[in-house]
């Protein structure tokens, strides 16, 4: 049996079963009280373990465990890790039945006998990849929630390998369990000073040895448009319909560079939303880049677009309201080259193939990063997640245990 197998797999199935799903349109952070119910079980099971320093931020629904270095003087650089608590809310979250499939032989998996609910591999060829490994599966009516459970089992897994290896050398090690990833929470209640590790890695994302330090640049913009109504009989040269401007400033988007049009590291306008009518229209979309450059082009677009329309329908009826929202974590990456270099040195010692591609998406690592905690992430493992075809191979866990364990060795060897 693979080292840490057991610990990882009992640790994801228990916490698959309590329900820590977040919401994406809330007003209040944290937007749900139930990731509580994970934060004070990861509190209590760090403090059973013997870790030094345990501390639940009730306020913020942060749990932080904390390793001080065992080495002479505290040596070694100290190193972080931080993975979320919550689940999405694409698929259901409560009452997950997770169950184990071992030796998987590929072929289509039966989730649910009842329902009939099937796994094939020709939608999710995936699968493939992991014949012969064991699975664990939910019932094909909820998520699994091994994002970011997957995560939260290896990193607890390896802390408690310190804790009954106290001979074996480490410099600080703080972990911290977050709320909110999935609700754009980028864990914003961290405390840098608690968490005391100037660096960490989040641990998070599909395929087992990905690691990732580029996201995209992200800015989000909102139109609004007023318009004049008035009866259709006498509207000639007075009517200003707001729908017409909505479609006028639709059609002066690049009519390609949309999120179904695009991949790799290509660009987009992705407009979420638009409601018009004659006396109102508002447009909602979003701005996304690799490119700091191209970011700016396409953000500069979108202002002129506003302009022109402004020019054309009086600025007083026309209003563009565009904000940053995230930057690419690469930025301060790196500046940080060691943090990359060590990492794939440890996934390269356990006997993987280091692997990269730029997220289309942010991070709490975008924002912990500009905040000046510098983050890049380590896949947790899982796959098809955010649905009901979730799935986590529990050698995958197991792996990444021992990556976390080989990062810790090379920080606690690198002088300060
Ligand atoms: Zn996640």
């Amino acid at each position: 049996m693979m080292q840490f197998y057991d610990q990882v797999k009992e640790r994801m199935i228990r916490y698959a079963k309590i329900n820590t799903q977040s919401r994406r349109n809330s007003d209040v952070w944290p937007t749900s009280s139930c990731q509580m119910d994970l934060a004070r079980v990861l509190t209590d099971e760090m403090l059973k373990m013997g870790v030094p320093q345990v501390y639940l931020d009730e306020e913020n629904v942060i749990a932080y465990g904390l390793l001080p270095s065992n080495l002479p003087k505290g040596q070694g650089k100290a190193i972080g890790f931080i993975t979320h608590l919550d689940t999405a809310e694409d698929a259901s979250g409560k009452d997950v039945k997770p169950w184990i499939l071992k030796n998987y032989d590929g072929s289509d998996i039966l989730l649910n006998k009842e329902k009939n609910i099937v796994m094939k591999t020709s939608d999710f060829p995936g699968l493939l990849h992991y014949i012969g490994q064991d699975l664990i599966l939910t019932d094909g009516t909820t998520l699994l929630g091994g994002d970011d459970k997957a995560g939260i089992s290896s990193v607890m897994t390896m802390m408690e390998y310190y804790l009954q290896h106290p001979r074996v050398p480490h410099g600080v090690i703080s972990i911290a369990f977050t709320p909110d990833e999935e609700a754009g929470g980028f864990a914003r209640g961290l405390d840098f000073e608690r968490f005391g590790a100037p660096i960490a890695y989040t641990l998070d994302g599909d395929h087992l040895g990905y690691y990732m330090d580029q996201t995209f640049y992200a800015s989000g913009a909102i139109l609004e448009i007023k318009g004049l109504s008035v009866h259709t009989a006498t509207a000639k040269g007075v009517m200003r319909n707001a729908v017409d401007i909505a479609s006028e400033f639709l059609q002066m988007l690049p009519p390609l560079e949309k999120p179904q049009y695009t991949s790799g590291t290509e660009g987009f306008y992705h407009v979420m939303n638009c409601t018009s009518s004659c006396e109102y229209a508002r447009v909602e979309l979003i701005i996304r880049d690799f490119d700091a450059e191209k970011f700016e082009a396409r953000n500069e677009l979108v202002r002129s677009c506003g302009e022109r329309l402004k020019e054309k329908y009086g600025a007083e009826n026309i209003n563009l309201d565009l904000r940053l929202q995230y930057r690419n974590l690469n930025e301060v990456i790196r500046q940080v080259p060691y943090m990359i270099d060590y990492l794939k040195q440890a996934i390269r010692e356990s006997g993987l193939t280091p692997e990269t591609e730029p997220f289309r998406g942010g991070t709490d690592g975008s924002s912990l990063s500009f905040r000046g905690l510098p983050c890049p992430n380590l896949s947790a493992g899982y796959e098809n997640a955010h649905g009901r075809f979730e799935y986590v191979p529990i050698q995958s866990m197991a792996k990444n245990v021992e990556i976390l364990i080989r990062l810790c060795e090379i920080y606690g060897n690198a002088g300060e």
